[in-house]
């Protein structure tokens, strides 16, 4: 199987070397030239396998010039009952005979990504074996709360590499904070820059495309690499649950082989609910997707009007993850729905880049429309579904689980569609507690208590039991504790590295 790039599809690479690249060398986004096709009677025969089988059943499609021995050790490696808490790794929770949530979540951090992060790292140091690359792989990440953490958890003591995570000085939640400050490894460093995460964001890219810096850590045997959603390696392990949690419904009875069912996903960069997409292009039986936004509503627009339009005002919401503009991967989907048009996508990034918006034609509007359902909710609506979900079904969301419950609420009013639902879980509530605690008691409660008497608050109201990696944080030392100005960090990166 090979790659190209959306904006050029003379571009073919491997798929190790997508994943170590990242991105095309001209600022298109690395995609499989095919999408393996599977038969129901293999999705059938997935009910009865683990999830790192089925793993290796999608990864193997795509990863066709990785051994079997290498891939099945990034498999086991990776998705493992100690680090998930369960050997389920991604379980299917049925919240009623309509309703299921798939719980993401259950990985070292807390939030999905664990779901590829967790994985990446296997990938990325394979990759390179595979590539005779020499090099030792500085990962650089700018966060605003949970791709950083997922990123130290995933790359911590992993061989051959790096990471350095800036976060915005007083843009993430305490525990955010408190678990990228105590992250322990040999080979981790973390900073906080004063101002906000797109500070952060523009200083890792300046550093990306300073050309004489990356000729001096070139010299000193260092390559610099990336770990956000636009790497393929990062995309591709989260097609692997969507095939899980049909299996699943399988395994129970709750649906019969070939039954299509709908998905509803919590977007921020249009990843997760790519992937689910492409389980689909797969043979998965999935008859909508249901894009769920909260007030950053961008994509909502865009899927009911094929406009993109990035000019707009700016939310901070109780779903931060999904406080997003520019959906990135959102490219990869326009590519797919063009007909792998790269002279097409280039001149709406290109537009988007320019002018801050673009419009696709209605014959790409049609297909997306006949799949695709989108709406957002506001702060209120999130902790209004939080409160119901927990009324009538004693189980307990969190914010960003809340935008597609209540997405999803709003379009079976509107449709009347009762086909079976998978919403994507995609953090666990206690990563956003104090929200939480709102939504089922009221600001008064949470007024004046720490993170951690708030942990204990929502076990209790909730029955579910505290994530290990967040009670352990209250006795955690802080290892990390340099704040620096956005100018200058590029000075931060070379006293980790040691480079002048
Ligand atoms: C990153 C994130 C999202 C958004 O996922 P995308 O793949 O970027 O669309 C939603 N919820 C949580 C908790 C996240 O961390």
């Amino acid at each position: 199987m090979q790659y190209h790039s959306t904006r050029n599809n003379n571009i073919c690479v491997s798929s190790a070397q997508a994943i170590k690249q990242g991105l095309s060398e001209e600022g298109g986004l690395f995609v499989p030239e095919t999408f393996p096709k599977v038969t129901l009677d293999e999705i059938s025969s997935l009910s009865v396998k683990s999830y790192n089988e089925r793993a290796y059943f999608v990864l193997s499609k795509f990863l066709t010039d990785f051994s079997d021995e290498d891939l099945k050790n990034c498999i086991t490696n990776a998705y493992t009952k100690e680090k998930f808490g369960t050997d389920a790794i991604a379980p299917l929770y049925k919240l009623n005979d309509k309703v299921y949530f798939l719980e993401l979540w259950h990985g070292p951090t807390c939030a999905f990504k664990d779901m590829a992060l967790q994985i990446l790292p296997y990938f990325l140091t394979t990759s390179m074996k595979m590539t005779n690359e020499e090099k030792e792989i500085i990962i650089l990440v700018a966060t605003s709360g949970d791709t950083g953490k997922a990123a130290l958890e995933g790359f911590k003591d992993v061989n051959g590499t790096r990471i350095i995570v800036f976060y915005p000085d007083n843009g993430v939640s305490e525990i955010q904070k408190l678990q990228m400050v105590t992250q322990r490894g040999n080979n981790v460093s973390v900073a906080a820059v004063k101002g906000n995460f797109d500070d952060a964001q523009n200083g890792v890219k300046k550093i990306f495309t300073d050309a004489e810096y990356k000729a001096l850590l070139d010299r000193n045997g260092f390559k610099l690499s990336s770990a956000n959603s636009i790497n393929w390696g990062r995309l591709v392990p989260q097609i692997v649950y969507y095939f899980s949690a049909y299996a699943d419904m399988l395994a129970s009875g709750e649906i019969s082989i070939g039954e299509e069912i709908n998905v509803v996903v919590p977007t921020g960069n249009f990843g997760n609910i790519l992937a689910s997409y492409y389980a689909k292009k797969m043979g998965l039986p999935i008859k909508k997707f249901i894009c769920a936004s909260n007030e950053n509503n961008v994509l909502t627009d865009f899927i009911k009007t094929g406009v993109y339009d990035k000019t707009r005002r700016f939310h901070t919401t109780i779903s931060p993850s999904m406080d997003i503009l520019i959906s990135s991967n959102l490219e990869r989907f326009l590519y797919d729905l063009s007909g792998c048009d790269d002279k097409l996508i280039t001149e709406l990034m290109t537009k988007l880049n320019t002018e801050g918006k673009y419009e696709i034609p209605d014959s790409i509007k049609a297909k997306m429309q006949e799949l695709f359902d989108a709406d957002f909710c506001d702060d209120k609506e999130t902790m209004s579904a939080i409160r119901k979900t927990f009324e009538n079904g004693e189980y307990v969301i969190d914010t960003h689980t809340a935008v597609a419950k209540s997405v999803y609420d709003k379009y079976v009013s509107r449709t009347g569609d009762s086909t079976k639902t998978v919403i994507a879980s995609t953090a666990s509530p206690f990563k956003f507690n104090q929200s939480v605690l709102i939504a089922l008691e009221d600001y008064n409660y949470v007024m004046g208590k720490d993170e951690f008497e708030l942990l204990k608050l929502l076990r209790d109201k909730s029955g579910m039991k505290i994530p290990e990696s967040l009670a352990e944080l209250k006795d955690r030392t802080p290892i990390f504790d340099t704040v620096v100005a956005k100018e200058d960090m590029e000075n931060t990166v070379s006293d980790f590295l040691k480079v002048e």
